[in-house]
């Protein structure tokens, strides 16, 4: 189990908490170009609201590079998300305080909410080392519960953890990991299963900052599309953080994380071989289509998070220039 270290500093700046939403009443403030999609307050996701929200969500997955637990079919990646524009996030509601007490390493190994401050952190020291003058960190990343308005428009739990390259943002409800990837998914259970998922969403970030992003061109699916490469290169960057995880330091150059074992490897493994295209049609009772694959199977999530954790080196990652993914 990942051992963070005591004496580490965390920087809380950027991990907050927006509570939970009930889409329209959160305050406004989705400024600049993002896309608005009135939902009704309340209840999203338990049954209720049926077509109006599976449309809906189909609409936010489109715009953002989510797990996409829909089974495919659904988005490409819509170009104009993809311009950056500053927006205003939705104020925190009722969740200001989550994280008010997470201050140190030690802080992060008694709480898996400091934890995840502890694990953004150490993501963004390690971009910012790796790419230099060519990055900037995430503006947010936002946990909340039912659903949050964001740059991409409002989403709810039910859409899976995704990056809104608009805003800049990654945004989880953390009981997806409970719920649907343990739960539904059977995938496994430990803490380092999140920080997986953390890191391919920050690897969304990093794919949005070098600009290929910018060359998903069409919105076609399937396991050689330009859309499932883009989901390989964000787990092949979670894998390139892993290797250097142990490595990454607070603001002062103490080490953030003092171990990581074998057995985090194995969760993250395990976790993105639970969501492989193929592995979740199988699951939901339909047959394998690859033609409508968005993310990948289990064993290209597998092998490309392997690729990034061995060879350790950006150049490994670049999944539009592999022949074959
Ligand atoms: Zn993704």
């Amino acid at each position: 189990m990942v051992r963070f270290n005591p004496k580490a500093r965390l920087d809380q700046s950027r991990v907050r908490d927006a509570g939970s939403g009930g889409g329209g009443g959160a305050g406004g403030g989705l400024g600049g170009g993002g896309m608005r999609i009135p939902i009704p307050s309340g209840g999203l996701g338990k049954g209720g609201l049926g077509g109006v929200i599976l449309i809906v969500l189909l609409v936010v997955l489109s715009q953002c590079m989510g797990l996409d637990l829909t089974g495919g079919g659904g988005g490409g990646l819509g170009s104009s998300s993809q311009v950056y524009s500053p927006t205003r996030l939705s104020d925190a509601q009722d969740g200001s305080g989550r994280y008010a007490d997470c201050a140190t390493g030690e802080d992060a190994n008694n709480s898996q909410d400091c934890a995840r401050v502890a694990i953004e952190n150490s993501l963004t020291d390690y971009w910012g080392s790796e790419l230099g003058g060519k990055f900037r960190p995430e503006r947010a990343m936002v946990t909340f519960t039912g659903s949050v308005n964001t740059g991409c428009g409002s989403a709810s739990s039910a859409v899976g953890p995704f990056y809104c390259p608009t805003d800049e943002s990654i945004y989880l409800d953390t009981t997806f990991f409970d719920d649907v990837l343990e739960g539904q998914l059977g995938g496994p259970e430990g803490s380092f299963v999140e920080f997986y998922v953390l890191a391919h969403e920050y690897g969304h970030h990093i794919s949005n900052l070098l600009g290929y992003m910018g060359q998903v061109r069409s919105q076609q699916t399937g396991p050689q599309s330009d859309g499932v490469r883009l989901e390989l290169q964000a787990d092949c960057y979670a894998g390139l953080w892993a290797n250097h995880a142990a490595t990454t330091e607070d603001a002062s150059g103490e080490k953030l994380i003092l171990d990581l074992t074998q057995d985090d490897i194995n969760q993250a493994i395990d976790a993105a071989k639970a969501v492989g295209d193929d592995y979740i049609q199988k699951r939901s009772g339909g047959r394998v289509n690859e033609e409508a694959w968005t993310h990948g199977s289990s064993e290209q999530r597998k092998k490309w998070f392997m690729v990034g954790y061995q060879q350790g080196s950006l150049d490994a990652c670049d999944t539009f220039a592999a022949p074959k993914v």
